[in-house]
Formats: C-alpha cells, structure tokens, sequence
C-alpha cells in the first residue's frame, strides 16, 4: 500500500476549516500530494462537525457515499476526524466498519504515524485515536497549507471551560487550552511574510485567551500586538463570548483601525429565563449593556449574532422577548438555528418540547424580521457610499467579483482584481443579504 495523495471534505466552522489547513500542511509535509476531489484520493478524510443533528447525520450517508471507491481501489483509506469523530470514537467504525481512521480533536498531529502504521504493518482493523492530551496548550502545528491567498487563520485557544446546556463543543474539543503568545505572534509575522494581508483569530471563546505563560498577557493584549505588527492590514477574531470581554479589549478596538469594525456577540436567546437555562452567564440586560458599551467605545461596529429558537421550555413570550431584542439591537447578520438535542449535553435529558411546526415558525419569523433589518441597514448605513473592500474571489453569479468590507458585508461588483487586492467600491445597490457596487479609483478606509 502506497499512500500518496489526499483529499479533505470539510463540515463546520472555522475552527474545523482550519484544522483541515493544519492537516493538509501535516500530509504535505509527509510527502503527500492534495487531489481536487475524492476519486482521484488515496486518502479521503471528512472533518466533521456535530454542533448541528443534520451536519452529524450527513457523516454516515458521506461515507456510504465515498466507500464506493474501495470496490475498484481495495487500498483507498477512508478517515473521519474532528468533532464527529471525538463524539462518536469507536461507534464510528460499528456504524460503517469500510472505516480506516478515527481521529479526535485532540489527536489530529499523530494521523502520519497512523498511517505509517497502517502502512507497514498488516495487522488489520482500523485505528481510532481520539484521547484528550493534558496540558495547558494544543500541540503547534509548523506548517499550516493555507486554503486561502490572503486570509491567514490563526488559531489562538482551544475548546471551552463554559458549558452551556445546549453545546456539544466542550465534549468534543475538551478544557480550553492556550497557546504562548511568543508562538502566535510569531505565526503573524511569518504570514504576513508570506503575503498575507488578513489575519483571523481563531477559538471557540476566543476572548477568554490567556497565554499559558503570562495569565497576565489576555485577550486586549494580544489583540494590541497583533494589530501593531507592521502588515496586519486587517484583523479578526472569532468567535467571543459576552461575558469575555474586557474593558481594555474595547479600548484596544477603538485604538487600532487595522482590527475590524464587526464584532460577533452569540446571543442565543433574548430571554433571561431562557439564557437561564442555556446556562449562558449572561442575562438580556447585560447583553444589552454589552451592545451599548459597543456602541460607544468609538467606532462604528457592526454587530452579529447566532440565535437558537425552540430551546426547551421556550415560551411565545420568550421568543417575542428575542424579537423584540432583534429589533432593539439592530444586528447586521445574524445565523439562526432551531434548537436540536445534542448528546453528552445537560438538555439533552429535557424533554424538546417546543413542536417542531412551532419552531419552524419561530425560525421563520426571525429570520424575516432579519431580513428587514439588514435591509433597511443596507439601504441607510451602505448605499451610495465608498468602501475599500477586500477582493475574495469570484461572485455566486460566475460573473462579477466579491470581496468583503471591514464590517465583513459581502459587496458584488464587476471586476477582474485578484483574491487578496484592496479596491474602492462605490454601493449603488443593495439587497438583505449582499451590497452591489462599481470599481471606483478613490477609496476612503471604511474604519473610521
Ligand atoms: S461558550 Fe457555550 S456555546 Fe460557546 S463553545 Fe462554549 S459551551 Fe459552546
């Protein structure tokens, strides 16, 4: 058996695409080439996502899917990694025993000894390795093979010590974990030699980063000199907790034009009995305050969030209560979910009493309420002005460019600048979920 080639089928957030990054950037290192796609692989990995019922249940029919390329190329080896593999461990390979590898969250830097394992050896049966490690920070990974030209994902913590009753994600990343400053700050400086322009980032309560090292060198201060490092043309951060943000984190934003004008704060629920039971440590109340210490610290920020609807117990009342706190905070983008049972979680054992008709109302109606803000937002804040907007790529249309804000608003435009590029746009249409505009030579900052 000769393993020489790779493909990556990533579900989830950022946190689970850039692990693919790290993955690739391990394989490579191993000698082994990325192919565009599955059948042209001798090695398929899924990194999966179970957060969501339907993104876990999509492993299993994914996997049915590709384990039919193992009747003509009886060596293909077929792997699950990341947070399905975490959750499920050894279950993976009784539901679909075509399974090689199972590899947790923990354990993706051992996956080329796994598979000089498998390799060499001709002991049958495939290998799962999903033990949590000790220690206060991640394993580091040297070579990252970045997905994208501009954009370099950096990741600054793991996991998360809150346990909120919905979430499935201190089961499958574990206690939250840190890396040393030194070493992120280090990782900056490299991608921006390397070219990169943006940097995000990255932990599941990202804020609440500490460095292992120095518990007095928090979130602000990394994020001050991470913005001061000379070529950081635009910082981000995902994703925070309410509760995690300090002071000084605020007056940092305010201070750096170079960190994004666009904060993500996860509501979840504008209930205070609901966020209760979510276990969020936040009431509606200190969200608010939150929001409005947003709204003064300086700059312009534009705010999203993500909202469950359904959750167990989630009376009309307390779903008029999120609306009503929709429509007081004015998000400019919003991800919203119904509520589904998640195992190894606290609400998990309620019962899901909300009908499911009544949560895809509630959903419905969230969502259009959205839809108007965002618009009317579009209209008032975006049309008719300049913004300097950082090219991605090419349109959903095949046709125009797209390219992002610094309040992370998509904006369509026609065009044939390269992904990474800074141009000018001026906003000449707008819709609920994107901006329309035309090249323009002049730009202003859209940072104030
Ligand atoms: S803060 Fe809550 S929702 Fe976020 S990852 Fe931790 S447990 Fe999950």
């Amino acid at each position: 058996m000769n393993v020489q080639s790779f493909f990556i089928e990533t579900f989830g957030c950022q946190m689970n695409l850039h692990d693919s990054e790290k993955i690739a950037g391990l394989l490579a290192q191993r000698g082994m080439v990325e192919v565009g796609s599955a059948e042209e692989a001798d090695l398929f990995l899924l990194n999966t996502c179970s957060v969501r019922e339907k993104a876990a249940q999509k492993v299993y029919s994914r996997l049915g899917e590709v384990k039919k390329r193992k009747g003509a190329h009886p060596d293909f080896l077929i792997g699950v990694v990341g947070c399905v593999a975490q959750q499920e461990g050894e279950d993976v390979v009784k539901k679909a025993p075509f399974v090689d590898l199972v590899v947790g969250t923990h354990m993706v830097h051992a996956l080329p000894d796994l598979l000089d394992e498998i390799q060499e050896s001709h002991r049958p049966g495939p290998r799962v390795s999903t033990r949590f490690l000790p220690g206060p920070s991640p394993v580091e990974f040297p070579e990252v093979a970045r997905q994208s030209s501009f954009r370099a994902n950096i990741t600054i913590m793991e996991g998360c010590n809150k346990h909120c009753s919905f979430c499935i994600v201190p089961h499958t990343r574990g206690k939250e974990r840190n890396r040393p400053g030194h070493l992120i700050l280090e990782e900056i400086r490299r991608s921006v030699n390397q070219g990169y322009v943006e940097v995000l980032l990255l932990g599941q309560t990202v804020n609440s980063y500490r460095d292992p090292d120095n518990p007095r060198f928090r979130f602000a201060e990394l994020l001050e000199q991470a913005a001061r490092i000379p070529g950081v043309q635009r910082l981000r951060f995902t994703s925070p907790h309410p509760r995690e943000f300090q002071e000084n984190t605020l007056a940092v934003m305010a201070e750096m034009n170079n960190i994004c004008n666009q904060v993500h704060l996860p509501l979840q629920s504008g209930s205070t009995a609901v966020l209760k039971r979510m276990l969020r440590q936040h009431s509606r109340e200190e969200y608010l305050e939150l929001v409005d210490r947003f709204r003064n610290c300086g700059r312009d920020m534009a705010l999203s969030t993500d909202i469950i609807v359904g959750f167990p117990g989630e009376t009309s009342q307390d779903f008029e209560q999120t609306l009503s706190l929709v429509e007081e905070v004015q998000f400019e983008s919003m991800f919203s979910f119904k509520y589904s049972p998640r195992p190894f979680t606290q609400a998990h054992s309620w019962e899901d009493d909300v009908p499911e008709q009544e949560k895809t109302q509630r959903l419905m109606a969230l969502q259009s309420l959205q839809r108007e803000i965002q618009l009317k937002i579009h209209g008032e804040k975006y049309l008719g002005q300049n913004f300097e907007v950082l090219v991605e790529g090419m349109a959903r249309d095949k046709v125009q460019r797209f390219g992002r804000t610094t309040s992370n608003k998509i904006v369509n435009y026609p065009g044939n600048e390269s992904p990474g590029t800074f141009i000018g746009v001026d906003i000449t249409k707008v819709g609920p979920n994107s901006l329309n505009g035309q090249r323009v030579e002049r730009f202003q900052h859209s940072c104030p």
